[in-house]
């Protein structure tokens, strides 16, 4: 019995406390907002920051830490480095407090026209706005990479992602690393396309890794967050600092379905790599397609340069058919077995068509210049039975 000297009104509002026996397999999923102290003193030591524990979910709980520290573990894996890592509310969320906490207004950002696009418009139009400006340009192109970062002492942070959606073309993140280092600047790769598993932008010299865990590392297409990871001690402080602040802190709930699909990360790599490779060699060979993007095929431009920095080629590819933008929309439609979903990463094969969908807002002209022409089709293998995944898209080209 709990104490007889309160009211049962009172007992119905009270928290009977957990009883630990033994401690659980599985990780819990704290819903909490608030930790309690046992005393003034533990409270005022946990504020000051002169012990570690819990405060209130915003700065991070027990479900939400033990999720960003495996994160930041497996980016890490291999370097001797020591990666702290941050969940938030989103893959945006993510792009957005690690600009905020390494860019002041007046600086400026170096990047790629191939974005993720949700990731331009965050430059064009909210960080534009607080007077951070964009360089958008090609990044393979290193001397003109090490001239923009001689002359334009602005530059507080190269931001990178490979390979890049949907055209799978590559940058090499050596060579980014080493320019960025010469010139002081910052760097931070998107890897979401990747995960650790595939790719290590720290393991190159890269200072911060974000994803859209939404993606592979859920895998499951069942929650909606991201994570910031870096290594270097002088950053930590004033990115948490950011994050606490902006509130885009992710939720125990998101963090546990993330720890879910984890478990498995690396089997499903594995899977979507081998089936991806097979739909590629297919694809390549049918009279309809006139062009695959794919690293794993040989004879892709970014072959070699994935080769050297990715372990395996992943899940994503795209292709052109050769047709009128109505034919391709047809043959989309036809596609039974596949998913027409606009995200990317899930357990099963989603299809999408980058020029109506993703890349919708951009320009023709520049959308054009990247390679998304109206033929386009991006798919995003999985990891069903890749006969199921041939047989689909055989229907479909018919
Ligand atoms: C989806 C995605 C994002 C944005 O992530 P959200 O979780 O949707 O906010 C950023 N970068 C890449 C490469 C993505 O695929």
């Amino acid at each position: 019995m709990s104490s007889p000297k309160i009211s049962i009104d009172s007992l119905c509002v009270k928290e009977l406390k957990e009883k630990r026996t033994t401690s659980p397999h599985q990780l819990p999923i704290y819903a909490t907002s608030s930790f309690e102290f046992e005393n003034m003193e533990q409270g005022i030591d946990i504020f000051t920051g002169k012990t570690s524990g819990h405060v209130y979910s915003r700065y991070g709980n027990p479900t939400i830490d033990t999720v960003s520290q495996k994160l930041a573990d497996l980016e890490a894996f291999g370097t001797g480095l020591n990666a702290y890592g941050y969940l938030t509310s989103s893959g945006m969320s993510a792009i957005s407090t690690v600009i905020l906490s390494l860019v002041k207004s007046g600086e400026t950002i170096l990047t790629q026209g191939d974005l993720y696009g949700g990731t331009t418009e965050l430059l064009l139009k909210v960080m534009a706005h607080s007077g951070i400006k964009t360089i958008f340009t090609d990044l393979t192109a290193l001397d003109q990479v090490e001239y923009l970062l001689q002359t334009n002492r602005n530059i507080r942070l190269l931001y990178l992602e490979t390979p890049a959606n949907p055209t799978m073309k590559c940058i090499d993140l050596s060579q980014m690393a080493r320019l960025a280092k010469k010139y002081g600047v910052i760097t931070c790769v998107d890897n979401t396309f990747c995960t650790p598993i595939i790719q290590q932008p720290l393991a190159l010299g890269v200072d911060f890794v974000i994803h859209s865990t939404t993606k592979y590392l859920n895998g499951h297409g069942n929650s909606i967050s991201g994570v910031i990871i870096g290594h270097d001690e002088k950053y930590k402080k004033q990115v948490w600092t950011t994050l606490k602040l902006l509130g885009s802190t992710c939720n125990a709930w998101d963090a546990w379905l993330i720890n879910n699909g984890l478990k498995t990360l690396a089997l499903r790599m594995k899977k979507h790599s081998e089936n991806a490779m097979a739909v590629a060699t297919y694809l390549s060979k049918h009279p309809k397609v006139i062009n695959v993007n794919y690293n794993g095929l040989p004879d892709h431009p970014y072959h070699e340069v994935a080769s050297r920095q990715m372990k395996q080629f992943g899940g994503m590819l795209s292709f052109e058919v050769d047709g009128s933008l109505t034919q391709v929309l047809k043959m989309i439609n036809k596609m039974k077995f596949c998913s027409m979903a606009p995200t990317l990463g899930d357990v099963d094969t989603l299809v999408l068509h980058p020029a109506t969908s993703s890349h919708l807002n951009v320009d023709k002209a520049q959308r054009e210049a990247n390679g998304i022409t109206d033929g386009l089709i991006r798919l995003s293998v999985g990891i069903e039975d890749v006969d199921d995944i041939i047989h689909d898209l055989e229907n479909a080209l018919k």
